[in-house]
């Protein structure tokens, strides 16, 4: 009998999903409303430069690679990647700047002259931020959640105990790094989670150890190939993509789902992964009858990630950049209080520039193509909107006079992240993790009412970010495959 598997959004998540299925003997259809794989992540070309939006910083390519590995195929084939030793450089309102290295001699000669301390205890703090990681993998990052009895687990119940869930971010770095420039560049880590260093647990100080002990890589050709090279298997292994269908209603019949349904045509399914962002696609699509244990009032009080302001810019010139850069303003702690209390954009804010053309510039022939990013908060009626003036004025004390090299820019808002990828209020990451319940509670893999539909990307277990989001896509293709199967 044919087993029939939808998939919905082609973000990485969906992406892995319906390799795993497909590969588990599904015939697997993806329905994804934009004619490009990759969700958030795909190329963007202004003027004669070219940009990756979404994910600038990978790590993890391991992770990508085994998608394909996993259901036979070779990675090679469909992707490369480049790994950058000294990677980001951080530089300070006050002409002091470091760079972050991936290796551990050269970091510990950066740390020196701003902080002897941080140089000092650099050893220790990469062998707690590498124990970190591997309980995390151990215990979040490879598994399915499906109801709260999954947390009770002797082995895991030990794990969150021992990942310092108790401990801020920014009080687990002051032990290491006594230079508050130091320890800014370290709390932005918070960010890449979407939260801010001052409530994320210390358990995602782990970031650190994927940054600066297994690398930040550059793919072949720009991120977006990452996509592109998993959909290009995708194909070869048989999934059907179809281009252009957004769903307009998941129908289900008896506690289990039936089939979704496009503008176009109805796809019926024996089991369904919901790629995208289920805190706006469970309530758009599904009727509230169907699912008691998310109701719609669950999706009104929520905490989500930060957003972003986006501006790319393709110059006529280059500049003194890194491939990741970062300027940081005189108080950079202030600007979490301004994202997350005050629901405002940083005063001061720090400002990250990725400018992909340093390694590959092919990307920009005509000169540097800075791909910038203010954190934002999420999206709100009360947020007063930032501009592409306010950037460049930014960036103008590090000595940045970028505006009048501008050949073509070009923005995008919270709100066109939240318009564009159906994302909760514009949130890069799904939910914050700036509370504890939210870090180790996200909504689970598997529906609870309709237990054919499953749950991948970065609103659902283990979180977001390019990696985090395609393991949940081959952990939530494997669970469906299992539930099928018993
Ligand atoms: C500006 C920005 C910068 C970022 N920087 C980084 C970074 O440096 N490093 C990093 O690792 N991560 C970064 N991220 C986060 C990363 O992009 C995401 O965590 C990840 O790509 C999300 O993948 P996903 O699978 O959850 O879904 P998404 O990428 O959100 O994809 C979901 C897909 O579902 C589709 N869809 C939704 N609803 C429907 C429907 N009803 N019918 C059909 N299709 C539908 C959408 O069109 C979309 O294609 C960044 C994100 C942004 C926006």
């Amino acid at each position: 009998m044919t087993k029939r598997a939808v998939v919905i959004g082609a973000g990485l998540g969906g992406l892995a999903a319906a390799v795993t299925l497909q590969h588990a003997g599904f015939h697997t259809t993806v329905l994804e409303k934009h004619h490009h794989p990759g969700g958030k992540m795909h190329e963007v070309k202004v003027g004669g430069a070219s940009f990756d939006f979404g994910p600038n910083t990978i790590t993890m390519p391991a992770v990508f690679e085994e998608v394909i590995r996993r259901a036979g195929g070779n990675p090679e084939k469909y992707m490369q990647f480049h790994r950058l030793r000294d990677h980001t450089k951080n530089e300070f309102h006050d002409g002091t700047s470091f760079v972050f290295s991936s290796n551990k001699e050269k970091m510990k000669e950066e740390l020196l002259p701003l902080d002897p301390y941080a140089a000092d205890h650099y050893d220790s703090y990469l062998e707690e931020v590498t124990k970190l990681y591997h309980l995390a993998e151990k215990s979040f990052l490879r598994r399915t959640f499906r109801s709260w009895k999954d947390y009770l687990s002797l082995p895991l119940a030990r794990a969150l105990l021992s990942s310092r869930p108790h401990q801020t971010m920014n009080s687990f770095h002051a032990k290491y790094f006594k230079d508050p420039r130091v320890r800014a560049a370290f709390n932005r880590y918070a960010t890449y989670i979407g939260s801010s260093p001052f409530n994320a647990p210390a358990t995602f100080s782990l970031i650190g150890h994927l940054e600066l002990r297994d690398g930040v890589y550059y793919a072949e050709g720009g991120n977006f190939n990452i996509a592109e090279g998993i959909k290009q298997f995708a194909e070869d292994i048989g999934v059907v993509f179809r281009w252009g269908e957004q769903v307009h209603a998941v129908e289900a019949e008896n506690g289990s789902i039936k089939r979704a349904v496009t503008e176009k045509a109805v796809y019926p399914a024996d089991v369904m992964i919901l790629n995208g962002d289920l805190l706006t696609q469970v309530p758009a699509l599904i009727k509230e009858k169907h699912r008691p244990s998310l109701p719609d009032r669950f999706f009104q009080h929520l905490s989500p990630s930060v957003s972003a302001f986006v501006l790319m810019a393709e110059l006529n010139t280059t500049f003194p950049l890194h491939h990741h850069h970062v300027f940081f303003g005189p108080d950079p702690g202030k600007e979490f209080e301004d994202i997350f209390d005050r629901r405002q954009y940083g005063k001061s804010p720090a400002v990250y520039l990725c400018t992909n053309s340093k390694t590959d510039p092919s990307r920009s022939p005509n000169g540097d193509n800075p791909f910038i990013l203010i954190n934002a908060p999420p999206v709100s009626p009360d947020t007063k909107a930032l501009e592409a003036e306010d950037v460049w004025r930014f960036l103008e004390p590090f000595g940045m006079n970028l505006a009048p090299f501008v050949k073509a820019q070009r923005t995008v808002t919270p709100g066109d992240i939240r318009s564009t990828y159906a994302a909760y209020r514009g949130a890069l990451y799904g939910l914050s993790s700036n509370e504890k319940k939210n870090t180790f509670l996200r909504p689970y893999n598997q529906s609870k009412d309709l237990p054919n539909l499953f749950f991948a990307g970065g609103s659902t277990h283990p979180g977001g970010g390019s990696p985090i989001v395609t393991l949940s896509g081959m952990n939530a293709g494997k669970a469906a495959a299992a539930w099928y199967g018993k």
